[in-house]
């Protein structure tokens, strides 16, 4: 996903958006390529023959957080409250504190009423007080930065357990990724204390910005998810569904759910109609509101089966056994592990647009392969981006000469930071220009070996937080390839 507000696109030029995505603007496109230039789609396609081999999938960090995620929703489902129980097991010596990220305090949910606020937090079982700091919140507001004091070192290899209590208040309006609507729906996802923790480096501090974005990082976690609800509300949440139980109260119920290895959360709790579909061996579970929706479950589903093979056939095999797909009022499309909130769209554009395309390769790009979205949102957005157009034939959008206003230009590797002085050109700065510079380095590689090469990438990097080093390290055989990220701003080296 990420953010970049609709109208501000539009007067950019840059493309259209559907919500949070920024899609090719086919009109500029043509209009900006020389007269009579015909782009065709790239001739050469991977073979059997062609294709040098690829890495087996590096496995998930073996002593990756273990989280234990309770909420409770509130009747009105306006509100969460939470609990989390985390261990973690720092892989270099950790002192003074632990920090954790409350992104829903950040200004695109926070000035639409969202919020997460920490009640209680204790550390080895004894309470803590924690600093809130407002690192890009909004003033007066719960802050989005939350250092636990630690009172002993950790060592590297040794673990420590954190319990922190919280509120969630969702946004109304927004289109974010915390919110409620008129009907009673409710979505929530990064909706937890977010342990910042970036393995061989360690805190992610980065800014909150006021840009319809991400900017969070996480590793990957093991996961226990529970949620009570309403007994009449369905329940989506993240990764395997287990048997439901009774709840706490009279009239609720204990939804379930575990994870082996995601770096986020997502929940929808409601009155969505559930629709199932294996699709490639996925679990796909559909929620559409009982209010109804534009597109319904099976067109939801059909094009979601379109696109996963063709992505499966660049970068890998989907990286989940279950899928759920929340479709939500007032935004477009926004990507978790194994998760996606998408909005709710007519279906000529679920069925021939590029949004369900760019939300599925967000499974590879943010969700297996991780980044800190905030330092290096290109390497999430940019490969969603140009993924989405490789796997549906839809390069040609992209080869053609590209106007870049000069704010963006050869700025592709610039934090959220960078793009919230100028939002405007967020889109086509990252999402356009980003896919374009790599297909620019494709074609220069040559299609069969930057394709082998991306595999490379995102095998070494599976189950972690790349950087923009990891890229350049696996296309650097490559003709062209790194000079090319380098000419475009998106590595520095
Ligand atoms: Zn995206």
């Amino acid at each position: 996903m990420s953010g970049v507000a609709a109208a501000a696109v539009v007067a950019a030029g840059a493309g259209f958006l559907i919500g949070y995505e920024v899609v090719p603007d086919r009109a500029t496109d043509s209009a900006s390529r020389p007269a009579g230039t015909a782009v065709s789609p790239t001739p050469e396609r991977p073979s059997a023959s062609t294709v040098p081999s690829v890495p087996p999938l590096a496995r998930p960090w073996p002593d990756r957080p273990v989280v234990r995620l309770s909420y409770d929703v509130a009747a009105d489902h306006r509100s969460v409250s939470g609990v989390e129980d985390v261990t973690f097991t720092p892989d270099r010596k950790v002192c003074g504190r632990l920090v954790f990220r409350a992104w829903p305090n950040k200004p695109g949910t926070a000035l639409f009423g969202g919020s997460l606020t920490i009640h209680r937090v204790s550390v080895g079982g004894r309470p803590a007080r924690p600093a809130v700091h407002s690192a890009g919140g909004v003033p007066g507001r719960p802050g989005t930065l939350v250092d636990v004091p630690l009172r002993d070192c950790v060592a590297a290899g040794h673990s420590v357990a954190v319990r922190l209590s919280f509120d969630v208040v969702m946004a109304t309006g927004s289109g974010e990724r915390v919110g409620t609507n008129r009907d009673g729906e409710m979505w929530f996802a990064s909706a937890f204390p977010v342990l910042a923790w970036e393995r061989g480096h360690g805190w992610m501090t980065d800014s909150a910005v006021d840009v319809f974005g991400e900017s969070d990082g996480s590793e990957e976690f093991k996961l226990a998810l529970d949620v009570v609800a309403p007994g009449q509300d369905s329940v989506l949440g993240t990764g395997r569904a287990l048997p439901t139980t009774e709840g706490p109260r009279p009239d609720t119920v204990r939804h379930r759910f575990a994870a082996d290895s995601v770096r986020n959360v997502a929940v929808a709790v409601g009155g969505y109609r559930l629709t199932d579909r294996v699709i490639s061996g996925v679990r796909v579970h559909v929620g559409v509101s009982d209010n109804g929706a534009k597109t319904g479950a099976q067109g939801w589903l059909a094009k979601i089966e379109l696109e996963i093979p063709r992505l499966e056939r660049y970068f890998g095999r989907f990286p989940y056994d279950d899928l759920w797909v929340t479709v939500i009022p007032d935004t477009t499309g926004i990507e978790f592990p194994g998760a996606i909130f998408y909005g709710d769209t007519p279906p000529s554009e679920v069925g021939t647009g590029d949004l369900v395309g760019h939300e599925l390769a967000h499974m590879w790009f943010y969700s297996l392969v991780g980044d800190d979205q905030g330092r290096d949102p290109w390497l999430d957005e940019a490969f969603a981006q140009y993924g989405q157009a490789l796997a549906d034939g839809r390069e040609g959008g992209y080869l053609g000469p590209l106007t870049v206003p000069p704010f963006a230009q050869n700025r592709v590797g610039a934090p959220m930071t960078y793009w919230a002085r100028d939002p405007n050109d967020y889109g086509i700065g990252v999402y356009r220009q980003g896919a374009h510079m790599l297909f620019e380095a494709r074609t220069k590689a040559g299609p069969a070996r930057w394709d082998a090469a991306i595999r490379t990438y995102i095998a070494r990097n599976a189950h972690r937080i790349a950087r923009p080093s990891d890229l350049e390290a696996a296309v650097r055989q490559l003709p062209g390839a790194v000079e090319t990220l380098r000419a475009y701003g998106a590595v520095r080296s």
